[in-house]
């Protein structure tokens, strides 16, 4: 079995935005800049910023976090986004979600400039992901499609299963994976907590995508011989941080698969930077 390896490919890409910046910081006079809103002091929410941050410097984008109590009103955390669409030293905007009980995070990722909007959330980018045109792409899903392409394995006329229907990943993977294209033009099947025969659907795919938030939930017996697995899941248990997937017991019927933590999750970061650095571009040319 292939593993996927996220976190060294993720430092690859990384790794070719840093260089690809420094030649851009000559032709444009600055730096990118990524403006991160943090509410409250959820602690996953908390690792989530510190691992952006510290990625975003090494790769030579300015990232400033900007932390707001938990009881902050809509109104202060809405005048904060006008802000930062206004601020030309801004090029991405990533509100880190969840938000504190209390606050409407669909109206704040609405505010957000869709030129600015580096998280692939608003619906202008949405939109555009389902007509195939440009725009930023939500980073988990269009990570996991670079992935796919770093390790060489199409998508294209084949059989993909989409477990999850989030807005996050979900949706726009199974958008992502049926559009044109050698690592898209799949057939794409989304199962959710309605679908019958989950396991049925699942063990026809070539391409399996587990986005569920269940330890463990995909098993041997679910999985066709020489699929790819690709894990989005993390979920914190007593044996640690798991996959959505049965990962030991998938070992010998999967062709490929992504590990968790090491697979997924770098590849959301990487993505993250990508988007900034299209947004800088954007900005400057
Ligand atoms: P979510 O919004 O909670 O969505 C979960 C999806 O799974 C829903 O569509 C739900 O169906 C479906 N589901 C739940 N139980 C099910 C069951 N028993 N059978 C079939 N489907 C079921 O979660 P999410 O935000 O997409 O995240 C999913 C997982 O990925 C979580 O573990 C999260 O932590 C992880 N994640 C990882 C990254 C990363 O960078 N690695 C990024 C984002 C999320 P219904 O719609 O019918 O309820």
């Amino acid at each position: 079995m292939i593993l996927l390896n996220g976190k060294e490919t993720a430092l690859t890409v990384r790794e070719e935005l840093r260089v690809e910046i420094e030649g851009l910081k000559e032709k444009f006079g600055r730096s990118p800049g990524l403006a991160v809103i943090l509410v409250g002091e959820d602690p996953a929410s908390q690792v989530y910023v510190r691992n952006k941050e510290i990625a975003c410097e090494k790769a030579g984008i300015i990232s400033t976090a900007y932390r707001m109590d938990a009881d902050v009103s809509q109104k202060e955390l809405e005048e904060l986004i006008i802000r930062l669409n206004n601020d030309d030293a801004v090029d991405g905007i990533l509100l880190q979600l969840p938000l504190p009980k209390g606050l409407d995070s669909q109206r704040c990722l609405e505010l957000i400039d869709p030129g600015k909007d580096v998280d692939g959330f608003h619906p202008v980018n949405v939109g555009k992901l389902m007509l195939g045109l440009p725009g930023f792409r939500s980073c988990t899903p269009a990570g996991i499609i670079t992935l796919l392409e770093r390790y060489n394995l199409p998508t294209s006329g084949k059989k993909a299963v989409v477990v999850g229907r989030s807005n996050i990943v979900g949706k726009p993977l199974a958008m992502m994976l049926m559009q044109y294209g050698d690592f898209a033009n799949a057939t794409v099947t989304v199962c959710h907590s309605r679908t019958p025969n989950l396991a049925e659907e699942v063990k026809s795919a070539d391409f399996v995508f587990a986005a569920i938030g269940m330890p463990r939930f995909v098993t041997k017996d679910m999985v066709k011989e020489g699929a790819v697995v690709v894990d989005v899941g993390i979920n914190r248990t007593d044996d640690g941080l798991v996959g959505d997937c049965d990962f030991e017991n998938l070992e010998g019927v999967a062709s490929a698969m992504t590990p968790v933590p090491g697979g997924v999750g770098p590849m959301t970061i990487a993505q993250l930077l990508v988007n900034t650095v299209e947004a800088y571009r954007n900005h400057n040319e």
